[in-house]
């Protein structure tokens, strides 16, 4: 059966790997044998030069996900390119912060469509190409505040837990029929996203406090989870919001 982490010549969609935890996901999953389709609005250089130096083609797609015109392109040139389409990671997203009486409607609609609107109909391009043959791998990323309120952050919080829900929904519809439907929840991680928390001295001391790990992730930290959830190692696993967060939910 040989070893059932490995994705040899599958072919996965990250969106969002220009960067941060998205290019860490790429980068885990190429090593693990995965060519891979990097989308998102930004160059792709760096991704591009490091999942070639794990022995992997990368193709890169500009596309801006703040609305859901690129997704059903985004499939057909994944399929067009490398004639498969194993993986989806649904990994770009964004976050505004402000009180709640204080927060527009700008920073709602922005923040829900990008990390909920484009993320389910990303699912149901990627899905209906994976139902027809009999099988794939959706890999959603959620947060700690697909378990949690959060702060400041209403639509974020709304967005994340919406992601965990949909992927319980999408599990119930597709696991009967070879799809697997998982996420991934970060904790805190060292990334853009939340460049402001860790300049903040109180916030920053209050979050290592509470972190058993004693520490912020790394991207890397990341690639085990997904390699798992990617990979044959968890065809039995659906529906499950996977936390790789220090044990900051065990506190
Ligand atoms: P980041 O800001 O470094 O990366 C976000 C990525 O999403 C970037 O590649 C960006 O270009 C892309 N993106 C944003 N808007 C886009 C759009 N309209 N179209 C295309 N691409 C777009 O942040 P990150 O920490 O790497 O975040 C990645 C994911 O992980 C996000 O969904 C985020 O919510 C989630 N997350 C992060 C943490 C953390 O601690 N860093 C924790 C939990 C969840």
């Amino acid at each position: 059966m040989g070893n059932p982490f490995d994705l040899s010549g599958r072919a996965a969609i990250v969106t969002g790997a220009n960067t941060g935890l998205g290019q860490a996901l790429a980068v885990a999953l190429a090593q693990a044998g995965a060519d891979i389709v990097a989308v998102g609005r930004s160059a792709m250089d760096e991704t591009q030069g490091l999942v070639a130096a794990a022995g992997r083609r990368c193709h890169a797609i500009k596309a801006d996900l703040s609305t859901i015109a690129p997704v059903s392109a985004i499939v057909e040139e994944t399929l067009a390119t490398f004639g498969r389409l194993d993986i989806l990671v649904n990994n770009a997203g964004i976050i505004r912060r402000a009180d709640a009486v204080d927060f527009t409607e700008e920073d709602w609609d922005a923040v829900i469509d990008t990390n909920l609107k484009s993320v389910f109909f990303l699912c149901q391009a990627a899905g209906c190409h994976m139902l027809a043959q009999g099988a794939g791998k959706i890999i959603n990323i959620a947060s700690m505040l697909s378990f949690q309120g959060g702060i400041r952050v209403p639509s974020y919080t709304a967005s994340k837990s919406g992601v965990a829900g949909l992927t319980r929904l999408l599990a119930n519809e597709w696991a009967g029929r070879g799809v697997n439907v998982n996420a991934i929840a970060p904790g805190y991680f060292a990334t853009n996203n939340t460049a402001a928390l860790q300049a903040d001295e109180t916030r920053n001391r209050a979050i290592l406090e509470r972190i058993p790990a004693g520490r912020w992730g790394q991207p890397a930290d990341l690639g085990g989870a997904a390699v798992f959830l990617a990979s044959r190692a968890s065809d039995y696993v659906h529906g499950h919001i996977l936390a790789v967060d220090g044990g900051w939910l065990a506190r």
